[in-house]
């Protein structure tokens, strides 16, 4: 029995049930899946290889400016066209090759602050006429993150959201307490350290403002979590307090699932095992991961740079001869697969130590 017999859709990307079922799951076998944020078509490739040969679920995302970026950086991105359209457009893409890797796949779109609310909306628009011509949402999970806002706005307003969500079972992710650090130009870097730790009551609220508009959510609540890079050390993080928040609703809403929440494990760069491990315990069934991805794919296209220089100077001539051709050297094939590869390798690691390697 693995994660695969939970679900209708067994390759390729999945919705509506099928996500609920596979987060189900997770949690039951105390595994958390990695969400890679992808920027193009070459980190999709090797995070799908990754996840095929560990045979395991994964989750693909892009970022409003990674998704950008799958537009191009040439594109004006007034009004959020450019994420718009690079979102559809990878969307589509990873639609059309996730199967060929025999996994099943999460199709996700990573933070959307206030300011960025125009690219939700956009993506939602794609997402209802995909649903009206072929009966689901063009991607199969959105994140949105007011956790900047009040708290009251930031409840209210995604609930507006996954009522937009909910006729389509398309889930939504959500941040609630402040992630500190600097991503897709939101800084809390200067936040007091109390408010980096979510308040059981505040998750309880999210629950009982949710749940009665649909079960497809998930929250991301910070626990002393740090976005982007720092210095290991420097931060506690404290996964015991999610453990808190599943007892809390627990003992409000009752039933037989003990640990009826859905958390998102943000910010974990530099994070211990044993610390993701003790998350995962308290129901995180996602991980994001982007700085150590980002780090693992430009180091192999790095060495590769630095190995072959003598090689990538001029189109002939290297070492070996002043007529010798440096074709096969400077192909981008050739070396922007290396950044591939020592990312699909970063991407293993993160699904062992997830224990969500082996799961299909
Ligand atoms: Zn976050």
């Amino acid at each position: 029995m693995g994660a695969q017999d939970v679900l209708t859709r067994k390759t390729g990307v999945i919705v509506g049930d099928d996500v609920l079922a596979l987060f189900k799951y997770a949690r039951e076998h105390k595994f958390a899946i990695p969400a890679v944020n992808v920027t193009s078509s070459s980190t999709v490739v090797a995070t799908l290889e990754a996840a095929r040969d560990a045979k395991s679920p994964i989750i693909l995302q892009m970022s409003q400016g990674g998704a950008a970026y799958f537009a191009g950086k040439g594109v004006a991105n007034g009004d959020q066209a450019a994420s718009i359209a690079g979102a559809v457009a990878g969307a589509h893409y990873i639609r059309s090759v996730a199967a060929s890797y025999g996994v099943p796949v999460v199709l996700h779109t990573d933070h959307c602050a206030k300011k960025l609310l125009p690219w939700l909306d956009g993506m939602l628009d794609a997402d209802e006429a995909h649903f009206k011509a072929t009966g689901e949402p063009l991607f199969s999970s959105h994140m949105i993150d007011l956790s900047e806002e009040t708290v009251e706005w930031n409840v209210e307003t995604t609930a507006k959201y996954l009522k937009r969500a909910a006729p389509m079972k398309q889930w939504l992710e959500m941040e609630i307490g402040i992630t500190g650090g600097e991503e897709d130009g939101v800084n809390n870097e200067d936040v007091d350290n109390a408010s980096l730790y979510t308040q059981p009551e505040d998750i309880l609220n999210i629950y009982n403002t949710l749940s009665p508009i649909s079960p497809y959510f998930s929250i991301a609540a910070g626990f002393g979590n740090v976005h982007g890079v720092y210095k290991p050390g420097n931060v506690k993080l404290h996964p015991e307090l999610l453990g808190k928040h599943q007892e809390h609703v627990h003992a409000a809403i009752g039933g037989d699932e003990a640990k009826p929440v859905y958390f998102v494990f943000h910010g974990g760069s530099g994070s211990s095992k044993q610390e993701y491990l003790d998350a995962i315990n308290h129901g995180v069934v996602k991980v994001n991961m982007d700085t150590d991805m980002q780090f693992a794919y430009m180091a192999g296209i790095r060495d590769y740079m630095l190995n072959k220089k003598d090689y990538l100077m001029t189109a002939v001539g290297n070492p070996d001869g002043d007529d010798k051709p440096n074709k096969k050297f400077f192909d981008p094939r050739v070396w922007v697969r290396e950044g591939e590869k020592t990312m699909a390798a970063r991407v293993t690691v993160a699904l062992q130590d997830f224990n969500c390697a082996n799961q299909l």
